[in-house]
């Protein structure tokens, strides 16, 4: 997606080898333009799929979520990092290793909100090790719920998350693809 790609370029920042900080627009300031044409284009993608629910994770996913739920007219569930009172104690629970912050930790969803006839799609901001997306698909198995794709704005292609997928045979859209990063700038893949 054009428009993503030129805000990587432009308002982007590499962190480190394998970072990227898009604070400006995805991850703390969010563009809401920018996140409706992202909405837009994985509607494009999986509008004939039938899907009957969205699901992400806290708290870049969930921007992304709801826009893109607007054109599918389904409800986002977004599963749950933190311990919540309010969260009731039936849930799904999984344990994903968190890329940025080098850390394992467990997020849940309520028994409630995802059930066996859902036809889910997963959506979050980066696609790196595919712990994320993995973990959701995890979820979703747990309430025999089917995925029926996942759907990441930037996907780090030199990262295993696709090939994870792959594996799986679960059907991945990345609007902004990166093969590597290179005198201080990405590179797309196409
Ligand atoms: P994965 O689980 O695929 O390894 O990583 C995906 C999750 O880690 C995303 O939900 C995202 O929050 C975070 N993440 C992974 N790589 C990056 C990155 O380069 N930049 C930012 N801002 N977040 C990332």
């Amino acid at each position: 997606m054009e428009l993503l790609k030129s805000k990587i370029l432009t308002e982007g920042i590499i962190k480190g080898d394998d970072i990227l900080k898009v604070d400006a627009f995805l991850n703390h300031q969010l563009d809401y333009e920018l996140l409706n044409e992202m909405g837009k284009s994985f509607y494009e993608t999986f509008k004939d799929q039938n899907i009957t629910k969205i699901l992400t994770i806290e708290a870049s996913g969930i921007a992304i979520a709801i826009i893109a739920a607007q054109y599918f007219k389904v409800p986002t569930v977004f599963a749950k990092k933190m311990e919540s009172k309010n969260l009731d104690g039936d849930t799904y629970n999984t344990e994903v290793f968190s890329f940025t912050k080098a850390k394992n930790y467990t997020v849940k969803v309520s028994k409630k909100f995802i059930h066996k006839d859902d036809r889910v799609l997963i959506l979050d901001d980066f696609l790196a090790m595919g712990r994320a997306a993995l973990g959701l698909i995890d979820i979703c198995n747990q309430a025999e719920a089917s995925v029926v794709g996942v759907g990441i704005a930037i996907e780090k292609t030199f990262q295993e998350g696709a090939g994870l997928l792959m594996e799986k045979g679960i059907p991945l859209k990345s609007l902004a693809r990166i093969s590597r990063f290179e005198n201080g700038k990405p590179v797309f893949e196409d």
